[in-house]
Order: C-alpha cells, then structure tokens, then sequence
C-alpha cells in the first residue's frame, strides 16, 4: 500500500502534527515550517529541532514533506522579489534540513507577463542559486505539477521538463504530481485510456522515477478549468475511479501520497479521516 497522509497543521507546534498524524495512522505527512503567507519566520529554536526529531524518531512516519510559502516566486522578472524568493526559498531548505525532512514541495512560480521562457529561464537561475548556498543538503527539492492559474509556470509537463534537463542543480530535484492540478491542467485521469495516457506523457517528458510524491486532491473545479480548488476523495470532478486506480498502481505502491483536501465538510464532519479511509479502502478492496 502507499504511505498515506495528509497536510496537518502545526499552530500548536511542529511536534504536534507528528501527534497528529500518527492519530490518523498515516504513513507520511506534509506541513508548513511557518506561516505560508508570510516571507519571514522566526528562526526554529534548537527546542522545536529536538522536540520535532525526537517525535519523529518515535513515530512510523515516512518521507516527512514540507512544502514552502506560497509568496515565493522564482519565476518573477522582478528584481527585488526574485531575490527575496531566493532569500526565503533558502530559509525553507534551512529549516526542513534542520528538520531532517525528505522533500520541500514548491510550485515553479508565475512569470507574470514576461512569458514562459523568461520566466523558466529565472526559476532555474533560482533554483540554482538556492542549491549553491545548500551545498550538501540532504533534503530534496519536489518541483510540484500546478493547475495554470494566470500566469503560473508548471501547467504544462514539458515546463517542469526543462526545467529539469537544464538546471545545473537537477540531480537534486525531483517532482510532485498534484491530481487536481494536473486534472485542472487538462490532463485527463477519470477514464482508464485518459489515464494511461497522462502517465504515459508524463513518463515520455520527465520519466516516472522522478515522480517522487503525489498530493492526492479532487478537483472543486472542471477538467481544463485551470482553476485550483481542491475537493475531498470522490467527491470532486475527477471521481473516486481514478483514485481507485492510483491507489492500486503498482508503479506507485512505494509513493508516499498526501491529501490537501478540505478539512470539514459542510457537516462538520473531520474530512482527513474520512479522505485517509476512502483510500485506505481502495487500496485494500483490490488487493484483497
Ligand atoms: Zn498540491
Ligand atoms: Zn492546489
């Protein structure tokens, strides 16, 4: 079976969502190291350090993920926000490194208005500027697929393609694929062709051995709509076969998989558990 988890907050504290998610009997887990809608952060305290590792080391957790502030954009043609997103993508690999994290997920950011190629050609200055000041860092940069929304790089599987045939730092990179982005991208998965063929393009462009993560999302919104909202297992545009199938592929079965789903319904009701089951059963249904 995948290693199944979800996103869970820390506002209570990093170790937390250890407590957390070892309570939802997940297998991995994603969080923020800080608050994702500001650039800057006060330095982890080398008590969040220990209390996090020492959690960690006591928990069944797999491939611990980050994934980093949604302010930053190495894609910009701006000066001043280029380098305040190098500055803080530098901070994000400083502390999951501290964390003893596997992977920070980050989306290729948007070129607002300079084009594609300009705004691949300063994300993959960025990325090499970032792994130049983390020499020897053990933590993985995940470059994530996204949804397209306005301007944003990483839509198209040939942007995350050459961003990874072209940066000096690619061997230390590797990818993200985001169900709902993908979906909303327009690449189809509900149908069994639509899905062979998404991962057969994917596979031609980038190679499934450095699809390392999924973040396993139902789509709020249409096929092709380039519109990112996420919906829980099922309950979305894409539809519980598809994940059915995802669950059960085995070229995924060692792939951690991490819902970004909404945490209550309309109910009330606490969705992780819920989504985290609805997978769980659809591994085991077919296996069985
Ligand atoms: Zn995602
Ligand atoms: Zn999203």
């Amino acid at each position: 079976m995948p290693l199944f988890g979800a996103h869970l907050s820390t506002l209570r504290g990093l170790h937390n969502a250890i407590t957390a998610a070892t309570a939802l009997q997940c297998g991995t887990l994603q969080i923020f190291t800080k608050n994702a809608s500001h650039w800057s952060a006060k330095p982890l305290t080398q008590d969040d350090i220990n209390q996090f590792r020492r959690a960690t080391s006591a928990s069944k957790l797999k491939h611990l993920t980050v994934h980093d502030s949604y302010l930053i954009n190495l894609a910009s043609a701006d000066d001043t926000i280029y380098t305040k997103s190098v500055n803080a993508f530098v901070d994000e690999m400083e502390r999951a490194e501290a964390l003893g994290i596997s992977y920070l997920v980050t989306h290729p950011g948007s070129h607002t208005g300079s084009g594609e190629e300009a705004g691949l050609a300063r994300v993959i200055q960025g990325y090499e500027e970032v792994h130049a000041r983390c020499a020897g860092f053990n933590v993985r940069v995940l470059i994530e697929t996204t949804a397209g929304q306005g301007t944003a790089l990483g839509h198209r599987f040939e942007h995350l393609a050459a961003i990874l045939q072209r940066a000096a730092c690619a061997d230390r990179m590797d990818v993200c694929f985001d169900t709902c982005h993908v979906f909303a991208a327009g690449y189809a998965l509900a149908e069994v062709s639509d899905y062979a063929t998404t991962f057969q393009q994917f596979d031609d462009l980038i190679g499934l051995s450095r699809l390392k993560l999924f973040h396993v999302n139902d789509s709020a919104k249409p096929f092709g709509s380039r519109v990112d909202r996420h919906a829980s297992i099922g309950l979305g545009e894409i539809g519980e076969e598809a994940f059915r199938r995802l669950v059960t592929d085995p070229r995924f079965l060692d792939r951690p998989m991490i819902l970004e789903t909404p945490k209550k319904d309309d109910d009330g009701n606490e969705m992780d558990a819920i989504n985290l089951g609805r997978l769980r059963s659809f591994a085991t249904e077919r296996a069985g």
